[in-house]
């Protein structure tokens, strides 16, 4: 448990030398070594036991205009040392590791946590990332002074569910239908030319020069699922090898996109996982879910077990924002035993979907464009990375898509 705390500490105060002079413990003979402490509220004696730690829950508890969900929200002055009894090791542990959803049993018709579930959806901190707003109190009263956060980066992802749109005898049979003749005739002469893979240039070519912008590709390539949800998908082994060496040369990095069907199969993760690295002739480590699909504890042991380090599933479908409640890549800890691991989740603040879609915030452009920017505000002060999801398809058949997302990138 030490080297979880050690772990906490560091990733709120982020400097080694502001995060040992901040103390966790209740023991009054060591708060002089300290020039702030807090004392803790119980959650780590009794993480295997979730029924215990919701009974320790204070969901309406707020200490110096900060929602705290553990301890009290009392603080006094020992000696020289500021003791607070408003628990936010724990409250970030709670967040960051996703216990909420060891305690919240309801989830989505995909089995996914909603937003309107959530602690930070319920007390309005879901725009704001509340982890990393701890760190900044806490080294406002250590140092006495305000620290300055830099280093951020905006991180385009994509999501490549249909990497092109003409690929199966049912992609050609939608194509007549709907009677696209002109693209299926420039798509049939050479696959290059295919509407979404096109979208795919244009998305790469988004982030130009710019040091702080990077982009991630994620691959779907399941073959075998039986699920509804990914019956539309193209899986990379169907497309032309001509464009499998563009997608190859992209100036980004490329992972795998989990299938719906894979989060209950450890053995499914491994061979979309494989099929990746064997038809790209590259390792892959990072991952994102079909649908946001899947952030189950288990499941994200898995993928640290078969290799991947980096894992972008972390957001709602339903509302922008930060659902572990900071806006920096954090190591995955294991919610009920508290195991660090060696996967750190990115995450996820904004997808297309998401913003667009009348099931969920169905934002036209002005505001959508709105709430990206005040995320990125978010994102920039706290030094953080603004992850944003967006798909080739959606590019595709919307101009004003590709237009929104330029716009956010001209704005960081
Ligand atoms: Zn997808």
């Amino acid at each position: 448990m030490e080297q979880l705390i050690g772990y906490l500490k560091k990733f709120l105060l982020r400097d080694q030398e502001v995060a040992q002079q901040v103390g966790y413990t209740s023991d009054e003979t060591q708060f002089a070594n300290y020039k702030v402490v807090i004392r803790p509220s119980g959650v780590f004696d009794c993480l295997s036991e979730p029924k215990q730690v919701a009974e320790l829950l204070q969901p309406d508890m707020e200490y110096e205009g900060l929602p705290v969900l553990f301890g009290s929200d009392k603080s006094y002055q020992h000696s020289d040392t500021l003791v607070i009894e408003a628990d936010m090791v724990a409250t970030a542990y709670y967040l960051l590791s996703r216990y909420e959803e060891q305690i919240i049993a309801e989830r989505d018709e995909h089995g996914r946590f909603t937003s309107s579930l959530s602690w930070l959806g319920q007390c309005g901190w879901l725009d704001r990332p509340l982890v990393d707003a701890y760190g900044e109190f806490l080294h406002l009263r250590v140092t006495g002074k305000q620290p300055s956060y830099c280093g951020a980066q905006l991180c385009l992802t994509h999501d490549l569910d249909r990497i092109v749109k003409y690929a199966t005898a049912r992609n050609w049979l939608g194509g007549i239908r709907r009677m696209d003749f002109a693209e299926m005739l420039r798509t049939v002469c050479n696959q290059c030319n295919d509407p979404y893979w096109t979208a795919c240039r244009d998305l790469a070519s988004l982030t130009g020069d710019k040091p702080d912008v990077r982009q991630v590709f994620f691959v779907y390539t399941a073959t075998h699922s039986r699920c509804l949800e990914d019956s539309g998908c193209v899986p990379l082994e169907c497309i032309d090898e001509s464009v499998l060496q563009e997608l190859k040369s992209l100036p980004a990095e490329i992972g795998v996109h989990f299938s719906y069907a894979a989060g209950c199969n450890k053995s499914l993760l491994d061979s979309e996982l494989q099929t990746a690295h064997f038809l790209l002739g590259r390792p892959i480590s990072s991952s994102r879910y079909h649908f946001l699909a899947n952030l189950k504890a288990s499941d994200l042991e898995w993928q640290e077990s078969i290799g991947i380090t980096d894992e972008y599933t972390a957001g709602y479908a339903d509302r922008v924002g930060f659902r572990l409640g900071t806006c920096r890549p954090v190591r995955f800890m294991s919610p009920l035993t508290g195991r660090l691991s060696n996967l750190y989740l990115h995450p996820l603040a904004a997808m297309d979907r998401t913003l667009a879609d009348s099931r969920y915030m169905g934002l036209g452009n002005d505001e959508a464009l709105r709430q990206l920017i005040e995320l990125k505000t978010q994102v920039k002060h706290y030094g953080g990375e603004l992850n944003v999801l967006w798909h080739n398809s959606m590019v595709a058949d919307s101009a004003s898509q590709l237009h929104l997302l330029q716009q956010l990138v001209e704005a960081w």
